[in-house]
């Protein structure tokens, strides 16, 4: 019997382009100093990065650093300028669908940057979900958690400031966890410091510290042995180098966390080669995007190294983006310290991320799951919106 086949329909599904691409500056105040080995900070910028599609979905992404060019190579004022000169002519007319292509095809134009690149991803990553009515958790794999432990960083400078308001924080059920930033002052002060408020806390709080890479390898084994008397539980990037990290890790009974150290999956695999660090910070700007977020989080289980959710002291977006990828590790045994849109005077979502009860809400809609206030955010802008097209 002979079987005619019928040629196959002809269906062309609709591809969603970029059309532009948009970014911005937004200067927005702190609820106070934050003292960092490194910088005090008396602001935060954010470079809002919007992805407009042909479909009429739009992407918003974020990029923020600690003090400007003080913690890298990038700035929100260098994200701009090299989203707007580099970036945006190769995504025009792309399809905005295939989001690891997209962010391939930047990468052959763009060597580094990884803070832009992880901006320019979590809008394509907001818009991709919002075109599938999916949060971006579900897009990375799905998540795990709804919620996230978050950590609070006591850096006012001042023992007695910091102690009242680790005290508020536990009153307001908001944090229990709380990261000293010291290395800025001499080691007896910072250790009597530390001291000073775990003993205020008691095992009402845990304590931990991170010291931004002012110690040298000398310095960092007499501070680590004396952190670990006086209750401190984690020590973060003490010491610049790698190879350093590698030689002071377990010889102290307090976990020691990789941050600055951590620029992606090729140098959390050389980390995890030589057992350099017992935990990984995990940021998504520092690891350029939450793909490769992803990656480093792999390495790290692979490894048997623990996980903490980082932040760059973000808004609200970038925030957003790293709860998502966060919520879908398999392992996040230190929780997070997702609270950057806290350390801010002014809110620029319309309805405000939910912290409640020690953690912090992943938003449930589609994409990001948050909505920009955009008189807020055209109200604290720099220069205005500047269209690449
Ligand atoms: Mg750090």
């Amino acid at each position: 019997m002979n079987t005619t086949f019928a040629p196959t329909a002809q269906t062309t599904a609709y591809v969603p382009v970029v059309e532009r691409v948009e970014t911005l500056i937004v200067d927005l105040p702190t609820i106070r100093p934050h003292k960092l080995s490194v910088v005090t900070m008396n602001g935060q910028t954010l470079m809002l990065v919007k992805v407009y599609c042909s479909d009429g979905v739009v992407g918003i992404g974020e990029g923020a650093t600690i003090g400007g060019l003080a913690y890298g190579g990038e700035s929100p004022e260098t994200m701009k300028v090299a989203i707007d000169s580099y970036f945006a002519p190769v995504m025009i007319g792309q399809n905005a669908a295939r989001v690891q292509a997209l962010m391939a095809r930047i990468g052959k134009m763009v060597k580094e940057n990884r803070f832009a690149k992880s901006a320019v991803e979590t809008a394509l990553l907001d818009a991709q979900g919002k075109r599938l009515g999916l949060p971006v958790s579900e897009l990375l794999g799905g998540r795990r958690r709804d919620r996230l432990a978050v950590a609070w960083t006591l850096a006012s400078g001042d023992t007695a400031k910091d102690i009242a308001e680790a005290e508020k924080m536990l009153d307001l059920r908001r944090h229990r966890i709380f990261k000293l930033k010291i290395g800025a002052k001499s080691i007896r002060e910072d250790i009597a410091h530390v001291a000073a408020i775990k003993r205020a806390l008691g095992d009402r709080g845990a304590v931990r510290v991170d010291v931004n890479m002012a110690w040298s390898e000398t310095e960092a084994a007499f501070g680590m042995a004396a952190l670990a008397d006086v209750g401190c539980e984690l020590v973060e990037q003490p010491v610049s180098s790698a190879a350093a990290l590698a030689r002071l890790v377990r010889r102290f009974p307090v976990a020691l966390m990789a941050d600055e150290s951590l620029t992606g999956p090729e140098s959390a695999f050389e980390i995890a080669r030589v057992q350099g660090a017992d935990v990984f910070a995990i940021k998504i700007e520092q690891s350029g995007g939450l793909f490769n977020a992803q990656r480093v989080a792999t390495i790290a289980d692979a490894a048997g190294i623990g996980l903490y959710g980082g932040t760059m002291l973000e808004g609200a977006v970038s925030t957003a983006a790293s709860a998502h990828l966060f919520a879908t590790f398999a392992n996040l045994q230190w929780g997070t310290e997702l609270f950057g849109p806290l350390l801010l005077t002014e809110e620029i979502l319309k309805t405000p991320l939910d912290y409640s009860d020690f953690e912090l809400t992943v938003p449930t809609g589609p994409g990001l799951g948050i909505e920009l206030d955009e008189e807020r955010v055209a109200f604290f802008a720099r220069d205005g919106l500047k269209k690449t097209r």
